[in-house]
């Protein structure tokens, strides 16, 4: 009997490229198209909230710890098992915050959708990628994803009013930068979303085009933990709920990838064939640790900027079943030029945990005057209440004397009982009067780095990064300046860049993390082929593919989801013939 492959094609996460191509590839194959993905399903309410949960939130396997922070290490000794949302990587002089979830970073973005400026595709990319190419495939990708500026508001007493976003855009217009609201992925409701009506009331649900379940966006600020009602966008409220509902996805979340190994023509594993026979992938069962293969004639790597990049140099170098990649590989990394700060303790009512994360951008020499040395954007943010409570602890650090002095009052008031001070609302207006989060903000930039960092393998054969700081610190001193100034508008007591950058650590924190598989018109250039009849392909082989950040040859300056939509769309096209509409 005649032995056969089991799928049409694997795909490999389910992140914004991952989702796309499971999408479109089980529309042209249905039924014949699995999806591995580590993480776990999130469904309504399921995200972690208590301090215990949330420590158990991370992602932390058996194999590579070496570059988790100590204290996940740790905590993973005690529990023994962490598979949770986020997976945090301190390297050499950068951080990376990434998600395994299915939906990939889609359940924890906050939700921007922005198309990076038609001159960033000029320097460093390959000759047939522009903005001008991509725009067909931007649009539909901004359909699906649902993403709007976040409704307007009739006035402060309005649940709909989001304070912050007038202060950052009157400090746009002070300093003469360019503003504008940002297009967010958020449910405001059917209506909103198509243009044909108002947004829906917070908090009620509807059915969204594709069938799934959503909940008009209550405004709580906790986009960046996980959101608790389905009003994010995420993938699995849309690309992804249509292909396992529609066209039979095999998702099998809690499966990490290990080994992607060609096959000869009786279809056993040849690490010198060239995957015309198409490829074993072998896969480790999270909970279980149990190695598992499926085959396919196709693999679609969409594990991200650092498991994509992670997968195939672990592949050409440790396992050696992927020799013929490109000397390319893991160049050209790029944090996309991420700087997260905070100015601290103003005059104004920012208000920092009220509604979506993001919404508005301000153009620091990106879009308007490019300048390629200094060009970012600055965006607000909003962080959940929870962390409001973790801020407002820290006020004692910012006015100890008042402090001191408010416990000694406190404690002689209680050596003399029945006077007033005792009394329960004493207590909660002391307790909560000086909320640190209503008069501070989150200063997000992001921008043009240099992108000529280097993922690579360390000694014991997992990811490390080689990060190249000091090329781009006119970058980040452009960054630092800005973000000064923003303190000092907001009459503010303090700048703080993220305490990594402090000394001694000294170190970039990036969620943009871009590059790696770069695309490229050869091998000579990058890794995966740009060229017309082989977009998204390896150089190399046949049949295997990658769509995610890793593809980026440069920075984008802008938030890169959107690009690493359209460019799997784009690749997806070919793959399939199928031009890409929004209705899945
Ligand atoms: C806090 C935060 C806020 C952000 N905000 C924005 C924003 O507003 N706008 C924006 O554009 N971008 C934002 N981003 C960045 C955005 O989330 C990423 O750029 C995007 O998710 C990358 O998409 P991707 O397809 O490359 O990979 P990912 O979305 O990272 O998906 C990769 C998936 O592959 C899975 N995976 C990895 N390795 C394996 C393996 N070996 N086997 C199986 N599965 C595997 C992972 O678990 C993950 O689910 C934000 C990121 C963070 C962390």
């Amino acid at each position: 009997m005649g032995v056969s492959l089991e799928y049409e094609a694997v795909v490999i996460g389910s992140g914004f490229g991952g989702a796309v191509m499971g999408a479109r590839l089980s529309k042209k194959w249905p039924g014949r198209v699995a999806l591995l993905e580590r993480g776990k399903a999130y469904a309504l309410g399921a995200f972690p909230r208590s301090p215990h949960d949330m420590a158990d939130n991370v992602w932390c396997p058996d194999g590579d710890r070496m570059r988790r922070p100590r204290a996940v290490q740790r905590r993973k000794e005690r529990r023994g098992h962490l598979d949770g949302l986020f997976d945090i990587r301190h390297f050499d002089r950068i951080d990376t915050v990434t998600s395994a979830a299915l939906g990939g970073g889609s359940q924890i973005y906050a939700n921007v959708f922005l198309r990076p400026p038609a001159a960033v595709f000029e320097q460093n990319w390959p000759c047939n990628v522009s903005r001008d190419a991509l725009a067909p495939y931007y649009d539909v990708a901004q359909q699906v994803l649902g993403a709007r500026p976040v409704p307007p508001a009739e006035g402060p007493h309005d649940r709909r009013y989001i304070r912050r976003t007038g202060h950052f855009q009157a400090f746009a217009r002070a300093e003469r930068l360019p503003t504008a609201l940002a297009d967010i992925c958020v449910f405001f409701g059917n209506g909103y979303s198509d243009g044909s009506g108002p947004p829906t009331p917070l908090g009620v649900q509807e059915t969204n085009r594709y069938g799934a379940l959503q909940t008009s966006c209550t405004y709580c600020g906790e986009c960046d933990i996980g959101c608790n009602v389905q009003a994010k966008n995420s993938l699995d409220r849309n690309y992804l709920h249509a292909a396992q509902a529609r066209y039979r996805l095999a998702i099998r979340t809690g499966s990490e990838a290990v080994r992607i190994v060609p096959l000869d023509a009786q279809l056993q594993d040849d690490p010198d064939g060239d995957g015309r026979h198409g490829y074993r992938v072998v896969y480790r069962d999270v909970q279980s640790g149990v190695e598992h293969g499926v085959t396919a004639r196709r693999v679609v790597l969409a594990a991200g900027t650092l498991g994509s990049t992670e997968l195939l140099l672990r592949c050409r170098d440790v396992h050696a079943t992927l020799p013929r990649i490109s000397a390319c590989l893991g160049q050209r990394f790029s944090g996309n030029g991420d700087f997260l700060a905070f100015a601290l303790d103003g005059k104004r009512e920012i208000d920092s945990t009220y509604g979506p994360v993001i919404t508005q951008y301000a153009d620091h020499r990106l879009f308007d005057r490019l300048d390629r040395s200094q060009a970012f954007l600055l965006q607000d943010a909003s962080y959940p209440t929870q962390a409001g409570w973790a801020v407002a602890a820290v006020g004692p650090i910012m006015h100890p004397l008042a402090k001191l002095w408010q416990v000694l009052r406190y404690a002689f008031d209680r050596a003399y009982p029945g006077r007033k001070r005792n009394s329960a609302g004493y207590l909660m207006q002391k307790l909560f009067s000086h909320d640190v989060s209503r008069y501070s903000a989150v200063l997000l930039c992001m921008g043009l780095d240099t992108a000529d960092g280097t993922l690579r393998l360390n000694r014991h054969g997992y990811l490390d990064i080689d990060w190249p700081q000091d090329s781009n610190r006119p970058l980040y001193n452009a960054i630092v300046r800005l973000g000064k100034r923003f303190t000092r508008f907001i009459g503010g007591r303090r700048y703080l860049p993220m305490p990594n950058w402090l000394w001694p650590i000294n170190n970039n924190v990036t969620v943009h993390p871009l590059g790696g598989c770069a695309l490229a018109d050869s091998p000579q250039l990058g890794v995966v082929s740009a060229r017309d009849g082989s977009r998204g392909q390896v150089f190399g082989y046949q049949g295997l593919y990658v769509a995610d950040g890793s593809l980026m040859p440069t920075a984008l300056g802008a938030n890169p989801a959107a690009t690493i939509t359209a460019l799997s769309e784009w690749i997806a096209h070919e793959m399939t013939g199928n031009v890409p509409d929004a209705d899945l």
